[in-house]
């Protein structure tokens, strides 16, 4: 991750900012998570990446911001970053924090300014369907969005008995 043309903008009343230094096209890989770690529970500068599993340690990438019009997507699948649509020079690097968070541990007021903000951002757990269908959203969230059917009593399986210690298996 390292030498990515892409760098850290400090102020201008909204933080820090990661921009871009060159073009990007659509769909075009701009870096990949290769340091990261997981743990189990979101903090303010995680990614969830599965139902129980965060990453950290993103190094430039920890500086994306939210937006509800974003400017990469993050595909935590692949760890990677791609970009969203066509991006300039200076162009912000932004994302969809929803896409990923299922439940954030900071939520916050959204001053991102596009013209369907949505306001209030705390996960995707808190925002009407209509609302993420607009974005690529990660498996793992989509799977927390669909209901799961319950067991019908020809397909639920009896709960298993405790397995037994196994005797420790001779040396060879
Ligand atoms: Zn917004």
């Amino acid at each position: 991750m390292t030498n990515l043309p892409l760098r850290v903008e400090q102020g201008g009343g909204k933080g820090a900012r990661l921009v871009a230094e060159s073009a990007f096209a659509a769909g075009e890989v701009i870096g990949r998570f290769d340091n990261h770690w997981v743990t189990r529970k979101p903090t303010y500068l995680s990614i969830q990446v599965g139902p129980d599993r965060h990453i950290e340690n993103l190094g430039q990438f920890s500086y994306l911001n939210h937006s509800c019009a974003p400017t990469v997507v993050v595909d935590t699948e692949r760890m990677e970053v791609r970009a969203a649509r066509d991006i300039a020079p200076g162009d912000e690097l932004s994302f969809f924090y929803p896409a990923t968070e299922w439940q954030m541990a900071r939520p916050f007021d959204c001053l991102c300014g596009a013209p369907d903000c949505l306001g209030k951002i705390a996960g995707a757990r808190d925002l009407p369907r209509e609302a993420l269908d607009r974005y690529e959203i990660s498996r793992h969230v989509r799977a927390l969005l669909t209901p799961q059917p319950p067991l019908s009593p020809e397909t639920a399986q009896p709960a298993q008995p405790p397995e037994s210690p196994k005797p420790p298996s001779p040396a060879l």
